[in-house]
């Protein structure tokens, strides 16, 4: 395809506002595109390579502006383009104002007819070579062959060229856009489109197989290992929010990290990272724990954690640290150190997992990796949700996943199977008017303690109880504290004087006839008692009943 038709299509697509029709107008692109479709489905996203690679044209603003000068003549200079940008706004519109192709033969094309208009496939193969050049001297390479191309193009060919060059194609072109042009273009159901696209992250590739093998074409695309995925993603939640929606909950810890996808191929290791850039150099031991630890070709899904000499996690900045590092891999390594944290398993042994529900894929995590895989707790009782998040915060996690067990991996989604617990926004201070004595272990201790709010001077109701978040020590304080005021005991059921207050989390207050105030407490946690407070201070209904109405 002319590079020239591709522009012009490309403007009467921005000269579209309309969604529908937008999709239309891509449709027909693909329709022409003939041999270069691969590359129009990416040039039309203002991309020159499919997303999973992590190769880039490493060509800077100030470098296009020069070759965009340089092309344009003797009286323009790199700053006259800049400052043009920083009028008009849009680096093709400007490129767009210049009259190329006065700088004949002295363009970097040896043997090329420089008068020949330009394809779509000569355009991105330069692009391709541009790409490649590293090293000394290779900014300068770059600014020849993009002068090159440059010299070549009409204004409107220049528009693009500047906008895919600097990847701001800015003509209403999403991903969305092309996967409804590919699905009308080639008359295959937008779910195999859609599938093939979380497997293989390459618009070209998939308008391709769908032209040319329809939907079992698509259907016949899998995993690759070496290619990454888009990650599967989370939404903040509650435990209320999880328990409902799916019975039971898999719990997981949330490791405060960086997301790594780890790709084994039996032999070598790729890891990559959220954004699926090659993270494998700056990541060795890693990549030695993974090729001593795997047994089977395999995709796993990860976080990588920055711990300290005892093991002990490190806060998240620590492991950008490496992540970036290109150069003295091995001093940022002893500065820090890291591990990997599996969760999750795409492919094992030649077999796709993606459609597998989590708590299967999980237990096939479990049979590849002896250790440093999450542990997945599947339970319906928010009082274990709690206790195992307690344990995580206190080991120095984030905090806790929930995730629906049944629910397959769907890359680059964040939809509602994966929630990361939302921090309580408030806390109420509480007091206590009862206690439970516990029970096996826990016998000599109180366990579960009766939480009231203030009704009035010396009136208080009941809103709930709370057993968990404490620690075994915790609770022997808690008994010294309080068995002094026991004013009445049944069974193991006590009275207690109101006199001492607790901090409590928890997640909703909803209406309920189980307490006297009328409000019960979702997930109420401990958090520790309110030295600072005595009863005449604690939180009062009035405010519950304003908490409950969400002002
Ligand atoms: P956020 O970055 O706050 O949106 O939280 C989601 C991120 O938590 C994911 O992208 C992962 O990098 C990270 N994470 C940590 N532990 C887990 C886990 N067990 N499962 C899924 N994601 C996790």
């Amino acid at each position: 395809m002319e590079f020239a038709a591709f522009a012009e299509r490309a403007d009467e697509i921005e000269a579209t506002s309309a969604d529908l029709e937008i999709v239309s107008l891509v449709r027909d692109l693909f329709s022409v595109a003939d041999d270069d479709l691969d590359t129009v489905a990416r040039f039309v996203q203002g991309r020159v390579f499919p997303a999973h690679e992590s190769t880039t044209l490493d060509i800077g603003p100030n470098l296009c502006y020069e070759a965009i000068a340089r092309a344009a003549g003797h009286n323009v200079s790199a700053d006259d383009v800049e400052s043009r940008v920083a009028a008009v706004g849009d680096v093709g519109d400007v490129a767009a104002e210049y009259d190329f192709g006065g700088q004949q033969g002295l363009s970097a094309f040896g043997g090329t007819d420089d008068s020949a208009g330009l394809t779509v496939g000569e355009v991105e193969s330069e692009l391709q070579d541009l790409a490649a050049a590293t090293g000394s001297g290779s900014q300068d390479r770059k600014l020849d062959r993009l002068f090159g191309l440059f010299n070549r193009c009409d204004p409107d060919e220049a528009r693009y060229l500047a906008r895919i060059v600097l990847s701001e194609m800015r003509i209403g072109v999403g991903e969305g856009t092309v996967r409804d042009a590919t699905t009308e273009a080639f008359d295959v159901p937008v779910e195999a489109v859609e599938r093939a696209l979380q497997v293989t992250n390459d618009y070209g590739l998939v308008a391709t197989v769908a032209r040319e093998d329809g939907p079992s074409g698509l259907d016949d695309l899998h995993l690759e290992i070496g290619r990454p995925v888009q990650a599967m993603l989370a939404q903040a939640g509650t435990v209320t929010d999880a328990v409902e929606s799916w019975g039971s909950v898999a719990v997981e810890t949330k490791y405060d990290g960086a997301r790594v996808q780890v790709h084994y191929d039996g032999d070598s290791v790729s890891l990559f990272s959220r954004n699926m850039e090659d993270v494998t150099d700056p990541l060795p031991e890693v990549v030695d724990f993974v090729e001593d630890s795997l047994t089977a070709p395999a995709i796993l899904d990860g976080e990588v954690v920055a711990v300290d000499d005892d093991g002990d996690p490190l806060p998240f900045q620590e492991i950008l640290r490496r992540f970036r590092r290109k150069h003295d891999v091995a001093k940022a390594q002893e500065e820090v150190e890291v591990e990997l944290w599996a969760f999750d398993c795409l492919h094992a042994d030649g077999e796709d997992l993606l459609d597998a529900p989590l708590a299967d894929r999980h237990a096939r995590l479990d049979t590849l990796l002896d250790s440093r895989v999450s542990t997945l707790a599947v339970t319906d009782d928010p009082d274990e949700i709690a206790d195992i998040e307690a344990d995580a915060l206190d080991a120095g996690h984030e905090g806790i996943m929930l995730k629906d067990p049944d629910s397959p991996y769907s890359p680059g989604r964040r939809g509602k199977e994966w929630l990361k617990r939302k921090p309580d926004v408030e806390t109420l201070d509480l007091v206590v008017t009862g206690a439970e004595w516990g029970e096996g272990r826990r016998a000599e201790f109180l366990g579960t303690f009766e939480l009231s709010v203030r009704a009035g001077p010396d009136e208080f109701e009941t809103i709930g109880k709370v057993a968990t978040g404490i620690t075994d020590e915790e609770l022997a304080e808690l008994t010294d504290l309080l068995e002094p005021k026991v004013r009445a005991e049944d069974g193991k059921t006590v009275e207690i004087d109101p006199s001492v207050v607790f901090e409590v989390g928890y997640e909703e207050i909803q209406t309920s006839p189980t307490y006297s105030s009328g409000y019960a407490l979702r997930f109420p946690r401990y958090l520790g008692v309110r030295e600072d407070k005595n009863p005449e201070n604690a939180d009062t209904l009035k405010r519950v009943e304003r908490l409950a109405d969400g002002e």
